[in-house]
């Protein structure tokens, strides 16, 4: 059903329906991946656990174990996956995700499966993010990775003409992505924050403005990594489009939607999704609205069964009605857990310094060093904007910004972009001497 604003009209059905489908819905995946998957049979054995003792979800929370990637991994042989995770046989496709914390994992997926999670998550998703019918759609993700496969289906399914240009994901091909968006003139792009900076960067080097490069184009529809209300305005302002959506999750623990138009969270579909946050040093639960590692339970069965996977990122999970009616979960993601770090008590990420610095100057790239032995202070490299920059003017006052927002002061040194450490031309938000940082 489509009308108008929504692709469902379950995208703004009461909490107390939504959560009796989701308990409905649990209690089945539960028996299925006991029946069906040898992993979860003999961990939840283990456990003593069957599921006849899941009767709501307090139980299902309380007596189903989590299990993490590492548990995973030393079950997996590469030829076991549909088997141990219980998917439904005939496979149509093998999908990777994207390896960033050095592991690559294998999706077995069957072709009931993948329709049924493109209808009930992805096209909402897109409509949500205001893609139709009749739209030309340009698309710059891998397709050997889920979230490309997905949109492709997507976009074969809603009756969007779709332009992939040559070299997806690499930033080698950047050229092409320019050369063929010029030549095709698209009005909606898919692809990752960074890939709009590089094609950017190409124009100039070309001696086009981005306005050039994006023109026609009215969305921007980007994932991968989680984008900040200042990085968020910076794209819409050099790209001319009318809106950048941010989309998020995982391809692991198979959660993910994008934001509204009203920017408050990725709207993740309770219906498909159960999430939970538990406390990243206790394991202990937390409340919806705090900030922990995630928990995830996908509820369409037959495909990968993924039942209390305990995810490597920091997230808020909130259920609050957002401003456009629906009144699914509002996730906010910030970074990997291990780009995170603890000052006062508290686990703070770039996404977090970002904010801050963006209050005082605008957008700016920058790293954190060695958050671990700077005491209670942040040591920042800020990337300077030309020679002139007013900004360098201004370290005291993003010192008392830190202390105000969270707590700890912070001492910047301002360099030149080049200045900044990089990774295979990825920036290194927190950069670790022993670690030689994140190399996501
Ligand atoms: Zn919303």
């Amino acid at each position: 059903m489509m009308s108008g604003d929504y692709y469902s009209s379950i995208e703004t059905m009461p909490y107390r329906e939504l959560e009796e489908i989701q308990l409905r819905k649990l209690k089945a995946i539960v028996r299925y991946a006991y029946e069906n998957s040898p992993f979860y049979r003999r961990r939840w054995r283990d456990a003593g656990v069957t599921p006849d003792d899941v009767n709501s979800i307090d139980d299902f929370q309380r007596k189903i174990p989590t299990y993490t990637k590492d548990d995973l991994r030393r079950e997996m042989s590469g030829d076991n996956v549909d088997y141990l995770m219980g998917a439904a046989q005939p496979i149509s496709l093998y999908s990777l995700t994207s390896g960033t914390t050095g592991v690559n994992t294998l999706l077995a997926l069957n072709y009931g499966f993948m329709d049924e999670i493109v209808e009930q998550l992805f096209m909402r998703q897109f409509w949500m993010a205001k893609l139709r019918p009749g739209m030309s759609a340009f698309q710059v993700l891998a397709g050997w990775h889920f979230l490309g496969l997905v949109t492709n289906m997507v976009f074969s399914r809603m009756g969007v003409r779709a332009v992939a240009p040559w070299g997806t994901s690499i930033h080698d091909y950047v050229g092409n992505f320019v050369d063929a968006m010029i030549d095709r003139r698209p009005e909606y792009f898919v692809g990752m924050p960074w890939m709009v900076d590089a094609m950017i960067e190409e124009g100039r080097r070309r001696g086009l403005e981005p306005r050039e490069i994006f023109k026609g184009v009215r969305y921007l529809h980007l994932a991968g990594e989680p984008m900040t209300p200042g990085m968020v305005e910076k794209m819409r302002d050099e790209t001319g489009v009318e809106d950048v959506f941010n989309a998020g999750g995982t391809a692991d623990g198979i959660w993910g939607s994008s934001d509204c138009e009203y920017h408050r969270g990725i709207h993740v579909w309770m219906d498909v999704n159960f999430l939970e946050v538990v406390d990243p040093r206790t394991g202990e639960p937390l409340d919806y609205g705090e900030r922990g590692r995630w928990i995830s339970t996908l509820l369409i069965p037959g495909g990968p069964t993924v039942v209390r996977y305990v995810g490597d990122d920091l997230v808020k999970v909130e259920k609050e009605m957002c401003e456009c009616g629906r009144t699914h979960y509002s996730v906010q993601m910030y970074d990997r857990l291990d780009n995170s770090f603890l000052k006062g008590g508290r686990y703070l990420t770039p996404y977090d310094v970002s904010l801050v610095i963006e209050e005082v100057c605008g957008h700016r790239l920058f790293t954190v060093l060695e958050p671990e032995s700077s005491g209670d202070r942040l040591r920042l490299l800020i990337a300077k904007i030309g020679d002139g920059d007013p900004c360098t003017g201004a370290s005291d006052e993003i010192d008392d910004a830190f202390r105000r927002r969270l707590g700890v002061g912070a001492d910047v040194t301002w360099v030149s972009l080049r200045e900044l450490p990089f990774s295979h031309r990825k920036l290194i938000r927190v950069y670790r001497e022993m670690e030689g940082g994140d190399a996501a």
